[in-house]
């Protein structure tokens, strides 16, 4: 962005000054602004730490928008808040469509939990997923809703709980969709959102959306964010915690109950094998629940460290020797191979297999790496939150 095209936009009696009233002239903002986009036309690293009341929002949109236009690239914003999503969406995105003579089209994304599954509600309507009869009147809205919103983002239903237990089983994320073979993948509200963002020059994400999105790039089911030539990431002190969240690995009580729910509703025309799985069903349920009673370390809600002697020890002889924690791990991890196996039989005629032995193999994976803890630059843990246990590796 050349500096007279900085100038005729901060400048005093620039676009901006001319259509904002309050706007203030900061030399601050005009550093910020040249910064970003040398570093955008050089294709090179930036950090910026920069006060409030900078204007660091104009600062770096206004650079990536003229970026965006000469080199046809598509550039995302990531922000730390959803606040400041909303912000950028609704002031000062709109504010520089109606002021900067050249024309760009701007995209909202939000972490796929937040829009509905068309698959699975419609599954939902012949195979119930409601913990209890208080939520079929919530449900009844979602399924009449899901008919009529264009974009299936849960916010548009205001009055929908926040903690909704269904939601989880309907919603789009990404371990439980299909892809390409769903029948409604045409009409799902996530390519129809991936479709937007590809129209788009200015994609605007959250940190949790972009590190999950980079954590499945090369992944048919999980990628959301289309190709894009740079991301600047606002409230960038956030970064760290989240994305060392999707770096690492995990697996809890829930996924494993929830692996095994799915599981047994698989459709099956053959009587025998879904009587199999039923049975294999079962006995994953009951060598989990043996698996997770034997934390008795964490009793109460909080974060423990899972030491190495956990799952197994030395023996005078210096022989590993599986402690009942770990005895109770070889059993699951066992079940859960055979699930594995029996669920490779089913993938030619049933694209849900393919999830399930997607989610299987992940969760056979996930444990092995927290239990035989052999990556050192790992650290392992247990949290203990409600009814939930969760083990956890991050880098
Ligand atoms: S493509 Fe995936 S998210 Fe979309 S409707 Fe199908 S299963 Fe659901």
């Amino acid at each position: 962005m050349p500096q007279n095209l900085i100038e005729k936009v901060f400048g005093n009696g620039g676009l901006i000054a001319r259509f904002h009233e309050s706007y203030e002239y900061r030399e601050g903002q005009i550093k910020m602004a040249e910064a970003v986009a040398k570093a955008l036309s050089d294709k090179r690293h930036l950090i910026v730490e920069a006060g409030t009341g900078t204007g660091k929002t104009l600062a770096y949109l206004i650079p990536a928008i003229a970026a965006a236009a000469e080199g046809k690239m598509r550039i995302v914003v990531s922000t730390g808040t959803k606040n400041l999503q909303e912000q950028l969406m609704q002031k000062d995105i709109p504010f520089l469509q109606k002021i900067l003579p050249k024309k760009f089209s701007a995209s909202y994304m939000k972490g796929r939990g937040n829009y509905a599954c068309l698959y699975r509600v419609q599954k939902a309507e012949m195979q119930p997923v409601l913990d209890n009869l208080d939520q079929i009147d919530h449900f009844r809205e979602v399924s009449k809703w899901v008919h009529e919103t264009a974009t299936g983002d849960r916010g548009e239903l205001v009055d929908l709980p926040e903690n909704l237990s269904f939601w989880n089983r309907i919603n789009a994320r990404s371990d439980i969709c299909i892809g390409q073979k769903c029948p409604d993948f045409n009409a799902c509200f996530i390519t129809r959102m991936r479709g937007n963002a590809e129209a788009a020059e200015i994609v605007v994400v959250n940190h949790h959306l972009f590190f999950a999105d980079l954590n499945v790039r090369g992944n048919q089911f999980g990628k959301v964010i289309p190709d894009y030539g740079a991301v600047i990431f606002d409230e960038a002190h956030l970064i760290e915690d989240i994305a060392s969240d999707y770096f690492g690995f995990q697996v809890s009580n829930f996924q494993i109950d929830e692996l095994v729910r799915d599981t047994d509703t698989l459709p099956i025309s053959d009587a025998v094998a879904t009587r199999d799985l039923t049975k294999l069903a079962a006995r994953i349920i009951g060598l989990a629940e043996q698996f997770w009673l034997r934390f008795s370390q964490a009793k109460t809600e909080g974060r423990y460290p899972l030491l190495p002697d956990t799952f197994a020890h030395r023996t005078s002889e210096g022989k590993s020797r599986p402690s009942a924690l770990g005895e109770a791990y070889e059993a699951l991890d066992t079940a859960l191979r055979s699930l594995e196996s029996f669920l490779g039989g089913y993938l030619a005629d049933n694209p849900e297999a393919e999830s399930l032995l997607r989610r299987t193999r992940q969760a056979i994976f996930d444990l092995d790496f927290i239990v035989h803890q052999a990556e050192r630059n790992f650290v392992y843990w247990l949290e203990r939150r409600g009814k939930g246990i969760f083990l956890r590796a991050s880098p």
